[in-house]
């Protein structure tokens, strides 16, 4: 026998092992890399990692707090917890204190051990996030998918939560709403809001408002669900998106008064497993959410460059036949290209994710299938992800050049230049 079989699981126990694939977001990226260093072309729209530098005020602080070594409360550092409560109350006039606040390594860790804590089943829109789901299967809770529709903008709508819910009103459910969304880009309009709260409230549903894209809401107008359904909402952030610092791995739960046994729960799940976050990033972070003129003038060309970029993929891909819309957050877009189906078809393409795995291997453009994220393996939806140019340049250009007009020719061919390349690559490879 070789050595590496000796290891090898038998059959019956693979079966058992949780979390079997890894997670799609993360596959993808490690596929464009090894093709980009086998010397390919590779356009890169797979893993949503924010294009933009940490701001640099947050840097420093990190800097300066390097020599910081102690092991930190289980819930967060004091300071930060204030920080974040005040960047929410400021933002969205909750009136959260530091004690409604607890600090992780990342909001996706901090959702799953949400889903270990709490014993609701999960209902999810489809699409969702790649990983919200998983998450869920790995602990072995209950998954709904909720429909949604294209033409609704892929949101949840009112009705169907409550045709869902109504079946069985009791029964303890967790309902996560992502906006502005990934994989769409949309984000909800006030009216929605108030009316999706009106029946999480009827139902007594945990509601999780996964925020992290919302200070990249391209108008800078986010709104929080929180604001309607204060009593029963959880509101998830962190720096991964808006302050460019996925790699830090740092995300913040908001939760109010009357959710503090899942507060406390969570607490004494985090306490037997990471036990805190990493104490430079967590005095780093303050900076970040204490705000001020630097990091609005970072966060206003962060949405610019964004909403430029959005609006130039959009109208490629929509100029080319695909059903799109345009973005309004976040740098995701989510083009349907089942009118290229028949073509698509003769080429032995049925499915989204036939569709990126031969897109990838025939053009280096890389992109994520629909079905990663809930939606039908038919249905040809594919999610992209904006972010595969250089966002320090084009941060420091687009502030440089800052007339209150949009950006114009110059800037886009030069910073957008490789990413709409591969929107056009794509587009010829789809008309085949
Ligand atoms: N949220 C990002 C994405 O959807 C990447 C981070 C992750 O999946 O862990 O691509």
């Amino acid at each position: 026998m070789r050595e590496r079989d000796q290891y090898a699981p038998a059959v019956h126990i693979n079966l058992n092992v949780r979390g079997k694939q890894q997670s799609a977001t993360l596959e993808i990226n490690e596929r464009a890399r090894k093709l980009r260093n086998e010397g390919r072309t590779v356009y890169n729209f797979g893993l949503g990692q924010s294009p933009f530098p940490v701001a640099s005020p947050v840097v420093e602080e990190l800097k300066r707090h390097a020599h910081e070594k102690d092991y930190l409360p289980v819930r967060g550092l004091p300071a930060l917890q204030d920080a974040v409560a005040r960047f929410h109350n400021r933002k969205e006039g909750t009136q959260y204190s530091a004690e409604d606040i607890m600090i992780g390594p990342g909001s996706k860790e901090l959702m799953f051990i949400l889903q270990l804590a709490y014993y609701g089943d999960l209902l999810i829109p489809t699409p969702s996030w790649v990983s919200y789901s998983p998450q869920a299967s790995i602990i072995g809770r209950n998954i709904h998918w909720l429909p949604t529709h294209g033409y609704h903008n892929w949101h949840l709508m009112p009705e169907t939560l409550e045709d869902f819910c109504k079946k069985d009103p009791e029964h303890p459910r967790l309902l996560i709403l992502n906006y502005p969304a990934n994989p769409t880009g949309k984000t909800y309009v006030l009216d929605e809001l108030k009316k999706l709260a009106q029946i999480a409230r009827k139902y007594r549903i945990i509601l999780l408002s996964d925020e992290i894209y919302g200070e990249l809401n391209y108008n800078g107008k986010h709104v929080s669900i929180a604001r309607f359904y204060p009593e029963g909402t959880i509101i998830s952030s962190g720096l991964s998106k808006w302050c460019g610092a996925g790699g830090w791995r740092l995300g913040t739960f908001a939760f109010p008064r009357g959710l503090r046994w899942l507060r406390d729960a969570m607490a004494v799940i985090a306490s037997e497993t990471y036990t805190s976050t990493s104490a430079p990033i967590q005095f780093a972070a303050i900076r970040a959410f204490d705000g001020g003129p630097e990091i609005e003038n970072y966060l206003q060309h962060s949405r610019k460059v964004l909403r430029t970029l959005a609006r130039q993929i959009h109208e490629r891909l929509q100029s080319n036949g695909a059903i799109v819309t345009e973005p309004k957050g976040a740098f995701y877009i989510f083009p349907d290209f089942s009118p290229f189906r028949e073509s698509l078809n003769r080429r032995g393409i049925s499915t989204s994710k036939e569709l990126c795995r031969r897109l990838l291997d025939e053009t280096g453009v890389a992109a994520l299938p629909g079905s990663a994220f809930g939606r039908p393996p038919e249905e040809l939806t594919v999610r992209m992800a904006f972010v595969d140019f250089d966002g320090e340049a084009a941060l420091r250009d687009s502030a440089e050049q800052n007339n209150g007009r949009g950006h114009n020719r110059v800037f886009v061919q030069k910073h957008f230049g490789h990413i709409l390349k591969g929107i056009d690559t794509m587009n010829e490879w789809l008309l085949g």
